[in-house]
């Protein structure tokens, strides 16, 4: 097995237990390992850190399968990690969605599994991953006694670790959507086109908690910005609210949007979807002097890396400087951000910033995180890539 030897203090992430191995790290590495191959990390000192599968190409150039020396990473292995992380799953409806494999949190850096109904998706997003793909995808399918798996490999990530976009049925025959049910309502999930791996498993219980919000204040006016295909809305609607407006840029998310109204038997005057940009349709409804009782921003990733950090700041301020004056007095906003590059203190700065400048007090009523099979590993915190505030607008005083 090859070797690779990190600069003198280069170890102590390793040492905490932090599965990535990057590449100003590295002191000494063969140029012949082949990309996704398992190599041994050691320190300056010579002591063995990790067994990790080496990306050639990436800044994050080993990803650790293992810690214990001892380890052999085989079909074997895959097929224990895998169960483990199963049997850590907490219960599942029958008919739900769940994320069943959330990479580095579950000892399986770059694989991403999530089961629709009876149908697996998986992500490859790393050379180690794609090198063992077939023993993944049979051990799949034996630990789950599911048949069909459908890759979804296509995320920009892949670029990284110079690996091309892949999708298409893997085992079985997967059909191109799935309906799922969530907290009683039912939703299609387009596998083969819909975004991630089709739909957003991780604000699973954020919906539940934002229905129930409605359900203490019945008749509600709301507001969902960057619905994707309106599983928010639909909480909101089955919670009580009378109208919700939804917007996404998205025209075939807002076409599912509307087929789940219909499939969930909702009024479909009760809803009203708008493809467009929200930045701009914030300014529209400011503008025309509308006020709603409750208000979502749930924007995509706007800084996928630290370095966008500022960039995403101003436009995370900017949305939830909008939404405050949108609100009406005693109203409530459930703001998020799935940045990784934005942790939970400078989100609540930023929010506090926007609440400031639009001249408005509030109070935070409840933190919220993604869903409980989307662990986090402790010595990974990377892995807390979504937060969430629920606020509430103070009447004037
Ligand atoms: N809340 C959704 C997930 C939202 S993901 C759910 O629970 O399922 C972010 C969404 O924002 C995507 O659907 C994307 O199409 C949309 N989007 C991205 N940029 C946008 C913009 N500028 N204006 C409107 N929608 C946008």
């Amino acid at each position: 097995m090859h070797r690779v030897v990190l600069k003198p203090g280069k170890e102590k992430s390793l040492l905490r237990r932090h599965p990535w191995v990057f590449s100003g790290a590295i002191a000494r590495a063969d140029e012949s390992i082949a990309p996704g191959e398992t190599v041994q990390v050691h320190a300056a000192d010579g002591r063995f850190l990790a067994l990790a599968a080496w990306s050639a190409q990436s800044q994050i150039r080993g990803r650790v399968w293992s810690f214990a020396e001892t380890e052999q990473v085989d079909p074997a292995f895959f097929a224990r990690r895998l169960r483990k992380a199963l049997q850590r799953r907490p219960a599942r409806q029958p008919g739900a969605g769940m994320r069943l494999i959330h990479g580095e949190s579950d000892g399986i850096p770059g694989l991403i599994v999530d089961r629709y109904a009876d149908t697996l998706v998986a992500q490859f997003l790393s050379a180690g991953t794609e090198k063992w793909r077939d023993v993944i995808a049979d051990a799949l399918i034996d630990v789950t006694g599911l048949k069909d798996l459908y890759e979804r490999s296509d995320a920009d990530v892949r670029q990284l670790e110079g690996l091309p976009p892949r999708t298409g049925p893997l085992r079985g025959a997967p059909a191109a959507s799935v309906v799922i049910e969530e907290h009683g309502i039912r939703l299609t999930v387009d596998i083969e086109r819909g975004h991630k791996t089709g739909f957003y498993l991780d604000q699973r219980e954020n919906r539940r908690i934002v229905r129930n919000l409605s359900t203490t204040r019945p008749g509600i006016e709301a507001l969902n910005c960057f619905c994707y295909t309106g599983a928010f809305s639909m909480s909101l609607l089955q919670g009580g609210a009378s109208h919700v407006l939804s917007i996404d840029s998205s025209g075939p998310a807002l076409d599912i949007a509307r087929k789940n109204m219909a499939a969930n038997d909702f009024e479909a005057g009760r809803a009203e979807w708008r493809e467009a940009d929200v930045f701009r349709t914030l300014r529209e409804l400011r503008d025309a002097g509308r006020a709603f009782d409750l208000i979502i921003l749930d924007p995509p990733k706007f800084a996928p890396t630290p370095a966008s950090v500022d960039r995403a700041a101003r436009a995370y301020k900017d949305i939830n400087l909008l939404g405050f004056k949108l609100l009406k007095p005693g109203g409530q906003l459930v703001t998020f951000s799935c940045s990784g590059g934005v942790n939970a203190d400078l989100f609540q700065k930023i929010v506090a910033g926007a609440a400031l400048d639009a001249g408005v007090d509030a109070v935070i009523e409840q933190r919220l995180s993604g869903a409980n099979d989307h662990p986090v590993r402790l010595a990974f915190q990377e892995g807390e890539y979504l937060k969430g505030l629920i606020l509430r607008k103070l009447e004037q005083q």
